[in-house]
């Protein structure tokens, strides 16, 4: 069984650097993109199994990056798992309309996230022996 591969959208390289040790250590091969334009030539290039999706980002929000996601009828298959730091009843509002299939809020804990992630996707053995 091949590792499920994780695109990281995330602008900020600390937040994107945590993210990748923490997928990884989980078992899932990644990787990163740092704007929604980035992360639209990734996916054409090389569909990913999930996607973790920060907000905020330049050239193209992560709001617009959903939308074309979910806009193609293969694309919109991709789990999406968006994760923000400016949590509001109104943002998380949007981001499910447009048809996210998580939502979640900073500070999250490393195992809350974790198992989020693994309800959309097949476990990797390596996530029964590391977490
Ligand atoms: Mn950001």
């Amino acid at each position: 069984m091949h590792k499920p591969i994780v695109l990281i959208v995330e602008d900020n390289d600390l937040n994107s650097v945590l993210l990748t040790d923490l997928l990884e250590v989980g078992g899932y091969v990644t990787m990163r993109a740092h704007d929604g334009e980035e992360a639209m030539s990734l996916v054409n290039a090389q569909q990913p199994d999930l996607i973790v999706l920060d907000i905020q980002l330049p050239i193209m929000s992560g709001l617009d990056v959903l939308r074309w996601l979910k806009d193609d009828e293969w694309l919109r298959l991709i789990p999406v798992v968006v994760v923000t730091a400016f949590a509001m009843p109104t943002e998380e509002r949007i981001m499910r309309e447009a048809g996210c299939d998580e939502y979640i809020a900073k500070p999250f804990s490393t195992r809350a996230f974790l198992q989020v992630v693994g309800q959309h996707l097949p476990r990797p053995p390596a996530y029964l022996h590391t977490v």
